[in-house]
């Protein structure tokens, strides 16, 4: 059975381009002609405390339901599992796949930008510190990160291939990214990680997201052979741009699901007007 999920973060109002990926998990789980009915999940995507709001859940959750899609209670709060999160860690910790970073924010600002999703390739400042080192920073309370040794993880896991429908049959090439966080100094953990754990956790067949998260599966599949998880399909979709061909921002006023229904927007006109 195919199940497929929505996972938003709640850090603005619902905009066309996350309907648009909503909209298509959804046709994906219960709309393939032919096809026996799955099931569709929504997952609140909300580990960054800071930068989440619980009114924008509420907000995405009644845009949801007006466009027609329904989903299962209670939904998964990413918030609200940190403890799987921590036990996922400490594997990784056994297998010696994981270090602490101990570099600031300015040490990693002036690398050069990267997609959505993926931080700037890291060079490894921090991946040789003795443990002697590690312990003494660690004594005087300076904040750490946790990084994925994407070599060494690498050379454990061996090759790896990913699928995805419209794409075809990648082979993953996570060491291409550079050593990732895995948990960051502020929230204990990371959109990779939450989101391949509770894809598994969840059940997910088929993972179905933007096409500029298309880099980040190199390294969630490495984290699936590490931690033993479900490999799903994926399909990543390509994005809703703006009339000057950018990214929509969740500010985009005038895009908001909110907005556009008060301006006489159906939930058929804007499948419409997406295409779907
Ligand atoms: N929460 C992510 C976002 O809002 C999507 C996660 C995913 O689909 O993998 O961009």
């Amino acid at each position: 059975m195919i199940v497929t999920r929505f996972a938003p973060s709640p850090t603005g109002l619902l905009h066309l381009g996350s309907a648009y990926s909503a909209l298509f998990a959804w046709d994906q789980a219960m709309n393939v002609p032919g096809r026996a009915k799955g099931r569709f999940l929504l997952r609140i995507e909300d580990i960054d405390t800071a930068r989440c709001r619980p009114e924008y859940e509420s907000a995405m959750r009644e845009d949801l339901a007006w466009l027609g899609l329904r989903w299962e209670e209670p939904v998964r709060r990413q918030s609200e599992h940190r403890a799987d999160y921590a036990a996922a860690l400490d594997r990784l910790k056994a297998k010696g796949v994981i270090y602490p970073c101990f570099c600031t924010r300015g040490d990693i600002a002036r690398l050069a930008s990267a997609p959505h999703g993926i931080e700037p390739i890291y060079p490894g400042t921090c991946r040789g510190l003795a443990a002697d080192e590690i312990a003494r920073r660690q004594a005087q309370g300076q904040p750490f990160a946790l990084r994925l040794d994407s070599a060494k993880a690498a050379a454990l896991t061996g090759p790896l291939e990913w699928r995805d429908r419209d794409r075809g049959v990648f082979t993953a090439d996570p060491a291409s990214h550079g050593d990732v966080v895995l948990a960051r100094k502020d929230i204990g953990t990371s959109y990779h990680l939450a989101v391949t754990l509770d894809d598994h956790l969840q059940g997910v067949t088929l993972v179905t997201r933007g096409e500029d998260l298309l880099p980040a599966t190199h390294i969630h599949r490495l984290l699936q052979a590490l931690l033993d998880l479900n490999v799903p399909e994926w399909r990543h979709h390509p994005l809703i741009r703006d009339d000057e061909g950018g990214r929509l921002a969740k500010r985009t006023q005038a895009l908001a699901i909110r907005n556009m229904r008060e301006s006489g927007e159906t939930p058929e006109s804007l499948r419409a007007r997406l295409g779907l």
